[in-house]
């Protein structure tokens, strides 16, 4: 308890100096007073402990402790003298444990003072003074000299290499020559303390020396040294040499706060940015407000400037500095803004700076002593040599890491804490950036030269305001901007290309707009932002996520070499990200009637997002490698399970990066911590495990099934479980092991590749995973080998107890049905290797009587493809929302998933269409509906993923596509490149499509998405302009849907137009069907003819034409209608007939099936010539684009196809 004691005051007394003390932080409460008599030995720790304790600080001891004392008055013959203290404060630390200090508030008074009369004063008659800087053979005598002055400056307390000095400054009387002395003998160390500025002293017994590297010269303390008050009759004065003159203490000015707002208010003018500022050195005097970061040695004065005492190693722990204190500064450094995050204005105190303090703080606030050794903060500072900018920006970086990640790795894992050859995790995390951000240039620090240099110098004296390169915000600020930033200037119309939007009926629209997203980069931030999180994955969620104190975020990793994330000795590891993708997915639930009210965001009805991030496993590093899962269950043990991998059969393991994390791997957790949290290993409990290994041959998808949670067998609840199973293959038999630390290589291999009898020791099983052991699902993957280990356990039947039938054993008629295994929550799974990794010879064992295949995608779509469940992998090139197939009825599944709180409504199907390649014109669509898509992430755009088991199916138009069911799986196995593009691509953006011929398409690879002919439009067959309601899509006539029964309540009408034309390019006739602002450019009309005809269509609700009859059948206008005369004459036009580039893709649902026919001969017109061609059967077309072709290109692409053509010949 922090308390203070009062021997002589009255109550009154004591208040007011409690009400005095509370002015200056009201809401702070006093010291509590308590009647203690304190009585004393005043020591600097001599005798205690060797020289061990004389670090310059005083404390007060007794027969039973000694305790920490601070003085704001000392007199050097108190030392080692018993006292009484009759006022005085105990201070107590934050941490309980540790002892505290006192502060001493009045002097105290003597019981038996040791009257030490010096002797007379030595007087040494010094050489002449020139002589004595001059000559080197007078320094050689090393006679003992006494230097008298004026006290002008005390630096601070400093320990350089294990030695602790200091420098005072004397000026002599008769000049202004001020010489330096250097004190560093352990029992002068307490004349810090004694030592008042302004006073008169004489010191003896000292020499005279000179720094190597400078030559500078100062004196010396000797061990016969004394400090005295100066007397002049006692002394003889000597003249110093002039090598001293023109030395003066700097010209600095007192101020207050109200002139440092003064000055700073005049200095925000002048302000320049990005350019070096000279600080002002100043002297100010106020109180402790607050502590900003004890550590780092930053206070808060006054509420409004910044100390910064970190430059000067806060040897005496900080103490007296709590807030209510009030402190001096001499000759500090005033720095402006030297971090544009930074609030305040910062006095920099460095080695030629002089904190006084004034007075104790009389209140009750609380004293957490900086870190004596491995100070992160002060350790840096030196190591770098950095200057305030910079050093508070670590002090940033670092606040906020401790905060973030201590909860994770508590007390015993320091990751502040600075070890040379063991650097924690913020150390790895900071020294990187430190060391980009340094210039090279930048010499080492020389403290002697700070100090004794005429003209000052230190690292303070200039600066430029920094902004921070980089930042590492927590996960929850992460989540907030990315958020931000995906909504920040969007507006839905960036989704829709501006000429399709205005086409599209109300439900299409809002579809169109349910979904997207957005991706960041580090440098989509300002400053870049670097991802820290420690791995772990989620069994609710069953994902991969990156987590800190303030909050979670799933990630996707990938290998670059396509193979999949596995790490599982990651989990619990302290990861580094700073090449990712954060992707923000969009949910909008909105109702807008068309087009026109895109802007008026009203009709958004909901806003939601997810957000989470991927990257590469390459691109990561590891701050802080986890212990072994196991070994944490089984209590803390100085071991690591990784590194036990290397040589035997699997010298692969070394190339890959597992080999290279582990390198990077605390060689040895510290010894110290270790000692003070190693648990105490009860000798009763029981290290040995048993571990299987198996290989993955398929792995299903997450999905409820109906399976019971180990322990609810009581039949109440009969609920659906969450889980996922996978069909593996065991590898060799159960194996004990004492420890989980010795599983070494693969013994198991080795001996089914000697065992040579197949299915002996091979059993395929069905494993099964629930409840907590949902949390392998990331890592689990086909074709990989894993071992489970059960811990605290050495039964070797354990696997085989509580493996069962899947179905009730009356049913089992097959012996070949695999058991199924229930995963428990306490098995831990190791990823070993990759099936693919392994030496040729065990791989083939392993492999014999494997039957797993993974298809390309045109083998997928050809026609001779047998099977249902298909696997291939391939890269995404669109993915689009489509409304679900309604004669899926809903099933079970859904409305539960549904009730937690699914983003996409469910009568959503996503459609992602595949390619082999990027380019390839082969796609492949698959079809997943959305309450799968909850736990699928990174189906991405450009994304390459690997589908499993998914159903093949085809459609009546006889396309081939393959929808998601309850036993598909999906791994990402890369990441889209870097910058995706736009959702939307509008068409005929792709100008380097190149040129086909009709003749050379291929009919049955439907999946064409684009392609570009130059052909000759032959004649517009029908063309159809219509007002159809946005709702119901029903005729739209005169601002009213024309639907009555039931009547329908939409004010909105979408124009829609089509036409099919024929075009021919010499090689091949071909069907094409135009839509909407196509049919503009088929009948070659501007946008303002097309816009006017269209409002004439307005009224009418409809108008077609077709071709070859003078009435068009189905014709709602009367024949006389003269937007159909119009449309018809132009049609009939020979103006129409004209050379077109027409990029188009095949409709791939096309009205009748095409059969293929039998060749043709036809007659072709090219300008002037005609000729005769075989063509085969008409190919049905749909236009994505219609350019004109200007006269010269014309002639240039017919004379090209024309060489072409004579060669096909
Ligand atoms: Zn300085
Ligand atoms: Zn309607």
């Amino acid at each position: 308890m922090p308390c203070c004691s009062h021997l002589t005051w009255s109550t009154n007394e004591f208040k007011e100096w409690a009400r005095q003390g509370q002015a200056a932080l009201p809401m702070q409460s006093a010291l509590p007073r308590t009647y203690l008599i304190l009585v004393g030995y005043l020591t600097d720790g001599r005798q205690e402990n060797k020289e061990k304790l004389v670090d310059g600080c005083l404390y007060v001891k007794d027969n039973t402790g000694i305790i920490p004392c601070e003085l704001l008055h000392f007199e050097l013959e108190w030392l080692e003298s018993l006292f009484l203290f009759p006022s005085w404060s105990y201070i107590p630390q934050t941490d309980q444990s540790a002892a505290g200090y006192l502060e001493i508030l009045v002097d105290p008074v003597p019981v038996n003072l040791v009257k030490k009369v010096p002797d007379s004063i030595p007087v040494t008659y010094q050489a002449s003074a020139k002589t004595l800087l001059t000559s080197r053979s007078l320094c050689k005598k090393r006679s003992k000299l006494t230097v008298a002055g004026e006290l002008t400056r005390c630096g601070p307390l400093l320990c350089i290499h294990h030695k602790t000095f200091f420098f005072l400054f004397l000026k002599c009387f008769a000049s202004a020559v001020w010489v330096p002395v250097l004190v560093q003998k352990p029992s002068q160390l307490a004349w810090h303390h004694t030592l008042q500025l302004g006073r008169r002293y004489a010191i003896t017994g000292l020499n005279l020396t000179s720094l190597k590297k400078s030559g500078q010269r100062m004196f010396v303390t000797s061990d016969s040294s004394c400090l005295l008050p100066y007397c002049a009759e006692q002394m003889r004065e000597q003249s110093l040499d002039s090598a001293w003159q023109g030395e003066s203490t700097q010209s600095s000015s007192l101020e207050t706060a109200e002139q440092l707002s003064d000055i700073l208010e005049l200095r925000v003018e002048e302000e320049r940015p990005r350019s070096t500022k000279e600080s002002k050195i100043i002297s100010y005097v106020g109180f402790v407000t607050k502590i900003l970061n004890i550590q780092a040695g930053l206070f808060l004065l006054d509420n409004k400037v910044c100390l910064c005492l970190a430059y000067q190693q806060l040897l005496n722990s900080a103490r007296g500095l709590r807030p209510g204190a009030c402190v001096e500064l001499i000759d500090v450094h005033l720095l402006q803004k030297p971090l544009v995050s930074f609030p305040f204005i910062v006095l920099g105190a460095c080695l030629s700076s002089t904190v006084v303090l004034k007075s104790f703080s009389r209140l009750s606030t609380p004293y957490q002593p900086p870190a004596s050794s491995g100070n992160l903060y002060l350790e840096l500072l030196f190591r770098y040599n950095l200057g305030m900018p910079l050093y508070l920006w670590l002090v940033s970086l670092l606040e906020t890491f401790e905060e973030r990640f201590s909860c994770f790795f508590g007390r015993c894992q320091p990751l502040l804490r600075s070890m040379h050859r063991n650097p924690g995790a913020a150390e790895k995390f900071l020294v990187p950036l430190l060391r980009a951000a340094v210039p090279d240039t930048e010499e080492s620090r020389d403290i002697y030269n700070e100090i004794l240099e005429r003209i000052h110098q230190c690292p303070l004296q200039k600066y430029v305001t920094l902004n921070p390169p980089c930042q590492a915000p927590s996960l929850s600020a992460v989540c907030r901007v990315a958020e931000q930033k995906s909504w920040e200037g969007f507006s839905p119309s960036q989704l829709l290309s501006p000429l399709e939007e205005q086409h599209m009926g109300t439900q299409e629209l809002n579809r169109r707009l349910a979904w997207s997203y957005c991706t960041l980069s580090a440098g989509s931030f300002q400053p870049r932002l670097i991802l820290l999180g420690v791995l772990r994955v989620s069994s609710r969620s069953s994902s991969l996520q990156l987590q800190d104190k303030s909050s979670t975020l799933s990630c996707v990793i990938s290998h670059r070499d396509g193979s999949p994330f596995a790490h599982t000795a990651l989990i619990g590891s302290l990861l580094q990200v700073e090449t990712y993708q954060l992707v923000v997915e969009r949910f909008l639930q909105t109702d807008f009637p068309s087009w026109e009210h895109l802007t008026n965001l009203e009709y958004v009805r909901q806003k939601k997002h997810s957000v989470y991030v991927q990257f590469y496993y390459e691109d990561v590093q590891v701050l802080h490698a986890a212990e072994g899962q196991i070994q944490k269950s089984l209590g803390r043990r100085n071991s690591s399970s990784l590194r036990k991998r290397d040589g035997g059969s699997l010298t692969s393991e070394l190339e890959t990066p597992e080999a290279k994390m582990l390198k990077l791997e605390d060689p040895k957790p510290d010894t110290h911590s270790d000692e003070n949290c190693r648990e105490v290993q009860s000798s009763a409990r029981t290290t040995s495990c048993v571990s299987q290994l198996f290989l993955v041959t398929q792995k299903e998808g997450l999905m409820l099934r109906n399976y019971q949670l180990p322990g609810k067998d009581d039949g109440e609840g009969w609920e659906l479980q969450r889980s996922f199973q996978a069909t593996v293959l065991w590898l060799g038999r159960p194996r004990l092991w004492s420890h989980p630390r010795e599983i070494g290589n693969l013994p198991e291999l080795e001996e089914s590749v000697s065992d040579g009898e197949e299915g002996t020791t091979r059993q395929e099983a069905l494993l099964l995973f629930m409840g907590k052991s949902l949390r392998w699902f990331p890592f689990l993957h086909l074709n990989g080998l894993y071992r489970f280990i059960v811990p605290r356990c050495s039964d070797l039947e354990v696997f085989d107890k509580l493996c069962f039938p899947p179905v009730p054993v009356k049913f089992l008629s097959r012996s070949s049905c695999p058991l199924c295994l229930p995963v428990q929550d306490t098995w831990h799974l190791q990823h070993e290797t990759w099936i693919s990794r392994l030496p040729e010879l065990a791989a083939r064992s392993v492999l014999t009587g494997m039957d797993q295949r993974i298809s390309s995608i045109p083998e997928v779509l050809s026609n001779s493809f047998t099977g249902s469940l298909v696997s291939f992998s391939g890269k995404i090139v669109e993915r689009t929302l489509c409304a679900s197939p309604k004669t899926e009825k809903p099933s079970v599944t859904v409305s539960v998933q549904k009730q937690k709180g699914s983003l996409l409504a469910s009568e959503h199907t996503v459609k992602l269409s595949v390619s082999v390649a990027p380019g390839s014109p082969v796609v492949l669509d698959v079809y997943i509906a959305s309450t799968y898509l909850q736990h699928l992430r990174g189906l991405l755009p450009g994304a390459t993923i690997l589908f499993q088991n998914l159903e093949r199916k085809i459609s009546r138009f006889r396309n081939v596509y393959c929808i998601y069911i309850a036993s598909s799986c999906v791994s990402i196995i890369s990441l889209p490149a870097s910058r995706l593009p736009f959702p939307f691509s509008p068409a005929g953006e792709n100008s380097s499509t190149s040129l086909v011929f009709l003749s050379s398409l291929q009919p049955h690879l439907q999946s064409l998405p684009q392609a570009r002919i130059l052909c000759h439009l032959s004649c517009v067959l029908t063309l159809s302009l219509q007002w159809v309601c946005s709702l119901c899509s029903s005729i739209f006539k005169e601002g009213r849907c024309t639907r009555h029964s039931p009547p329908c309540p939409s004010h909105t009408g979408v124009r829609q137009a089509s036409a099919r034309v024929l075009v021919e390019d010499g090689t091949g006739e071909a069907l094409v069907l135009c839509r909407n602002q196509h049919v503009a450019a088929m009948l070659g009309l501007s946008l303002l003819e097309w816009e006017a005809l269209q409002n004439c269509v307005q009224s009418r609700g409809s108008v077609s034409v077709q071709h070859g009859e003078a009435t068009g059948t189905g014709c709602v206008e009367e024949p006389e209608d003269l937007i159909a005369c119009y449309l018809r004459s132009l049609c009939r036009s020979p103006l129409i007939c004209r050379p077109i580039l027409l990029d188009f893709s095949l409709d791939r649902k096309p009205s009748k099936i095409l059969q293929p026919g039998p060749l043709q001969l036809r007659n072709f017109r090219s300008d002037e010539v005609e000729f005769v061609s075989q063509v085969g059967p008409r190919l049905r077309l749909l236009c994505l684009n219609v350019k004109e072709v200007e006269q010269d290109t014309l002639s240039y692409l017919n004379s090209k196809r024309m060489r072409r053509t004579s060669s096909h010949c």
